[in-house]
This record gives structure tokens, C-alpha cells and sequence, in this order.
């Protein structure tokens, strides 16, 4: 008899689906042999890297038989002074999905509960189950998180909770009012993590910005990414910004070079790049118009996003009009896997990408 290895993974990862990534361009090319694709499947930015991050990392490459700074030094300082904390309160990662699930690591014992919401991110239930506890999703309302309930659902064996301000693949918000109302009710010992991957991009006057809750809220812990507006989503750099105690746990548990040399050098260019940052986040509102406008025309319902994304309904089971869309050459992403099954979400490109999502989906809703 062959040893069944599946059954022998921990019961946890016994029942987990891996995370479906949008298809890269370069899949759809091989397999349809079609070039002129458009890729708005995965929330990057359409602008590619900030010339300040290039040059950062050329001057960077001559480098690379050296292992990176561990302690991630001139990016934590970079960054705390640019976020008015502490270096020490900063976490690397790779990727903030890295701190998402070193935060699962440290914490979770089996049969723990994690509470999340319904259609939040996949990561959440992911790196739950990795560990063998809970995943606990809480009823959304109207596509969003609801924090009443999400409050109700904690237990005395609830140890994280996740929260995506933004979420994605909703594109819905929480307001300061609603966070504080909800942080209040959290018990002391219960972690909140407050996942903020495209706090860049909202421009709502009502959003929070989770940092300023960090004194009020010891248990709070902030994740932030390169990889939405900053445009280094291939690099995997991430970071969390939480209490030095959280701090101090999350750099046990984490790999000593999860950062690479490339990376912390073109976060680090990057941060500073106005330039960029400003015209990627109009150049992003002024997609999310364009594409909220055509999906209007189209007589579509929409979810309002404050992201780089929006999700649609299609009326229908949305996997056809996502294949379509690939013969088309446009690649969205199809979201069933988070309960929506008739919906797609797009990433908000360039003005002509958007023009061309929006002309290839009049062409195959027919
Ligand atoms: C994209 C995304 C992330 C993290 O991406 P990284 O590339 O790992 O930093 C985290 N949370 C949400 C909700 C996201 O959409």
C-alpha cells in the first residue's frame, strides 16, 4: 500500500484549497496563443514600478551574493518616520501575506476560533487552517463586513480576528466611527488584524487609518503592503506596525531574511516617490469612474469600491464570461471561490485597458 501523505498533513491542511492566483499573461498567451493581452486580474498597479525603485534596485544587483539586512534597518527607519512610529514597532515581510500568516503561526493552537468576514480575503481561512484552527466566517452585509456581528461571533476560544479596510474582492470600507465602536468591543486579549493592503488608494473622508488606533488598542495589529500603489507586488514586501511586545513575537517566528536586498532597497526609493504615488491614485479614481461608467451602460450592478478594483455581477454564473473575456485577451478574475459566483472582479488599468475590458464584455454579454 502507498502511504497516503494527504491524510498524514495536519487536519487542518487536510481541508484547505490553495489560493487560486489571477492567470498570469503569459498562461493565457501559451494557451490561446493570442499576444496584446490585458491582465486586470490582480490588483497591481498598471503604471509598473517607480523609476526611483528601478534605479534602487540596478544599483542593488551588484550585491546580490550577500545575504540582505535581516533587521531590515533603513527601511523600518524609513518607514517609522514616515508613519510618526517606532522601528521597533515595524514587522518585515514577504509580502504582507507573509505577516498574515506569521501572525497565525505564533499564536493559533489547534481548535482555536478566527473570526473573518464572509467574501473577505482568501488569505484569512488560508493561514487558519494552515495552523489547524477555526475559521470562523461571519455573515457579510451588503457585500461588507459586519462588525456587530463579527463582535458576536468572538468566544472565549477566538484568538485572531481579520479585518480587510478596504476589503478585497468587495472593495467595501469600514468607517473610523464603526472600527472604534468594534475595538472597543474586541476583549483585550483578542488580536485584531487590521489588514490595510490599499489604505493608499482611499480618499474617503470617514476612513480610519488604523495606526492611530495602535496606543488605544494594544491588541491591534496594521498590515500594509509595496505591492497595491507602490507597484512592487513581484518583489513581496510587506509590513506590520503593531505593539513592540507583537513585534517581538512575529520576529521569533519569522524567517531570518524574509526581506530580500532588492526589495527592502525599492520599498525603501519608493516610499519617497510623490510623484508617483499622486498619479497613481488619481490616475486609480479616475479608472474606477471610468470603469463604474461603463459597467452603468452596460446595466450592471456593481459593488462602489474605494480599491483598484471593482467587483460586478453578471447576472449569471460568471465563469463563462470570464472565459470569454480571456478569449478576448482579457484576463479579470472570477471570485466563486469567495461565495460570488456571479460576479468578476476587474483591477482598475489604464484608461485604454479599461476601454478595452469594458468593449470586450459589451462584445461577449452580446
Ligand atoms: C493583495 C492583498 C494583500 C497582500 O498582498 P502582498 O502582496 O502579500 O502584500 C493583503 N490583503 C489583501 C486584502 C490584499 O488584497
Amino acid at each position: 500500500m502507498p502511504v497516503d501523505f494527504i491524510a498524514l498533513a495536519n487536519t487542518g491542511v487536510q481541508k484547505l484549497q490553495p489560493y487560486q492566483p489571477g492567470k498570469p499573461i503569459e498562461e493565457l498567451e501559451r494557451e490561446l496563443g493570442i499576444t496584446d493581452i490585458v491582465k486586470l486580474a490582480s490588483n497591481e498597479s498598471p503604471l509598473g514600478p517607480s523609476p526611483r525603485a528601478l534605479a534602487a534596485i540596478r544599483g542593488q544587483l551588484e550585491n546580490l551574493h550577500r545575504y540582505p539586512d535581516g533587521s531590515g534597518y533603513r527601511l523600518k527607519a524609513a518607514l517609522g518616520e514616515r508613519l510618526g512610529v517606532r522601528a521597533s514597532q515595524i514587522s518585515l515581510g514577504n509580502g504582507s501575506n507573509d505577516l498574515l500568516e506569521l501572525v497565525a503561526r505564533a499564536w493559533l493552537r489547534p481548535d482555536d476560533e478566527v473570526v473573518f468576514s464572509e467574501h473577505a480575503f482568501a488569505v484569512y481561512p488560508l493561514v487558519t487552517l494552515a495552523c489547524s484552527a477555526r475559521p470562523v466566517a461571519v455573515p457579510a452585509r451588503d457585500y461588507g463586513h459586519d462588525l456587530p456581528a463579527m463582535a458576536e461571533a468572538i468566544t472565549e476560544r477566538t484568538r485572531i480576528v481579520f479585518i480587510a479596510n478596504p476589503n478585497n474582492p468587495t472593495g467595501t470600507w469600514i468607517s473610523a466611527a464603526d472600527l472604534d465602536h468594534f475595538l472597543a468591543r474586541v476583549p483585550k486579549q483578542v488580536l485584531v488584524v487590521l489588514d490595510e493592503a490599499y489604505f493608499e488608494y482611499v480618499e474617503e473622508s470617514a476612513y480610519p487609518d488604523g495606526i492611530s488606533r495602535l496606543t488605544a488598542h494594544p491588541n491591534l495589529i496594521v498590515t500594509r503592503t509595496f505591492s497595491k500603489m507602490y507597484g512592487l507586488s513581484g518583489l513581496r514586501v510587506g509590513y506590520a506596525i503593531s505593539s513592540l511586545d507583537i513585534a517581538e513575537v512575529l520576529n521569533r517566528v519569522r524567517q531570518p531574511f524574509n526581506c530580500n536586498s532588492l526589495a527592502l532597497v525599492a520599498a525603501e526609493a519608493a516610499l519617497d516617490d510623490h510623484d508617483y504615488l499622486e498619479y497613481a491614485r488619481d490616475l486609480n479614481a479616475t479608472g474606477l469612474a471610468q470603469v463604474a461608467e461603463g459597467l452603468e451602460q452596460l446595466q450592471l450592478d456593481y459593488i462602489p469600491s474605494v480599491g483598484n478594483f471593482i467587483a460586478f455581477d453578471c447576472g449569471r454564473e460568471s465563469m463563462p464570461v470570464y472565459e470569454a473575456l480571456l478569449r478576448e485577451g482579457v484576463i479579470v478574475r472570477p471570485i466563486g471561490g469567495y461565495g460570488m459566483p456571479n460576479h468578476l472582479r476587474v483591477s482598475i488599468g489604464l484608461p485604454e485597458e479599461n476601454e478595452r475590458f469594458l468593449e470586450a464584455l459589451a462584445q461577449v454579454l452580446g
